[in-house]
């Protein structure tokens, strides 16, 4: 099983007919409401891939229908409580080229207390993957207390932030960061992906793939992703890593695990959407069977 602690967010997505000015007041052409969060969209890919999922978190009471989508995906959620007024959420204004601008307000994703930690791990067996982002509070305890309990943990370190990555990183075993966040990591650490204290380290490269690089052998090595048609990236990161992780946690090496991941992160940049659309292991296969 995977134990994912991670942020549930309420996305808004408005689209707008072109980039608002400061002062500005303008009507949206097109609303949409969804779930979203990397923490919940990386879960729902773990469902997706076929994995054993609990979802670590807290949503406020106005989060129900979050709890029970999540529910609906195949996600467990006992361990997802329910704390405060209000439910992460994030308002994301589209303009015609593609742009987005996105403001978030983490909310319950910031109220996650060491006893939910305690009461998740309790239940986990060894041998099990954890995983967190930066979108919650708490990573570092709880990866930190995983390790003690002889779990594998997985780190996503997104939306960057230097000392949240500091103190992940003596407690993962996998890292997963995309080009950006690696260059961020390196200016703030002098490290280098395969100087990291971290035994994998999978830099995430868009349409061109990625990079893993195991650093006890020192050997990189390159994955291209296969070539589709793009109509939006969104979430097209946290599929990739849910698909990673969960197909190490069923068994798989880390070269099968990668091309699978690159496979469902190719078919999700197809799709308009978030959450809601990361597609089932069966439609990967079936999408580059035709
Ligand atoms: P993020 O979306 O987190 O910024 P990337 O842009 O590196 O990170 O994309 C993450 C993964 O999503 C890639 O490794 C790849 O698997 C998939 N992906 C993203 N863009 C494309 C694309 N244009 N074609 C195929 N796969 C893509």
């Amino acid at each position: 099983a995977v134990w994912n602690l991670g942020s549930v967010n309420a996305d808004q997505v408005y689209r707008l007919p072109r980039p608002l000015e400061p002062g500005e007041t303008m009507t949206a052409d097109a609303f949409q409401r969804g779930l979203g969060g990397k923490g919940a969209n990386m879960s729902v890919a773990l469902a997706r891939a076929g994995s054993v999922v609990h979802h670590i978190g807290a949503v406020g009471a106005d989060g129900t229908w979050m709890r029970d989508r999540l529910a609906g995906y195949g996600v467990g959620v006992a361990h997802l409580v329910e704390r405060g007024e209000t439910s992460g959420h994030a308002i994301i204004l589209l303009d015609t080229e593609g742009e987005n601008r996105i403001v978030i307000w983490p909310a319950a994703n910031h109220l996650i207390e060491t006893g939910d930690l305690a009461a998740a791990l309790g239940t986990a067996a060894p041998g099990d993957w954890v995983l967190c982002q930066n979108e919650t509070n708490l990573q570092a305890d709880f990866a930190h207390k995983a390790k003690a309990r002889g779990l594998r943990v997985a780190y996503a370190a997104a939306p960057f932030d230097v000392e949240a990555a500091q103190a992940m990183l003596p407690h993962a075993d996998l890292l997963v960061l995309n080009e950006v966040e690696a260059a961020q990591l390196e200016t703030a650490t002098g490290l280098s992906p395969e100087a990291l204290p971290v035994a994998h380290v999978v830099v995430t490269l868009g349409a061109r793939g990625c990079r893993w690089f195991d650093t006890v052998s020192g050997v990189s090595r390159d994955f291209p992703a296969p070539r589709v048609t793009v109509t939006d990236t969104t979430g097209a990161g946290d599929t990739f890593t849910g698909y990673l992780v969960g197909a190490l946690d069923q068994g798989a090496g880390m070269g099968d695990a990668l091309a699978l991941a690159l496979k469902a992160g190719a078919v999700m940049v197809t799709r308009l959407g978030t959450a809601d659309v990361i597609p089932t292991r069966d439609e990967v296969e079936k999408f580059f069977l035709s």
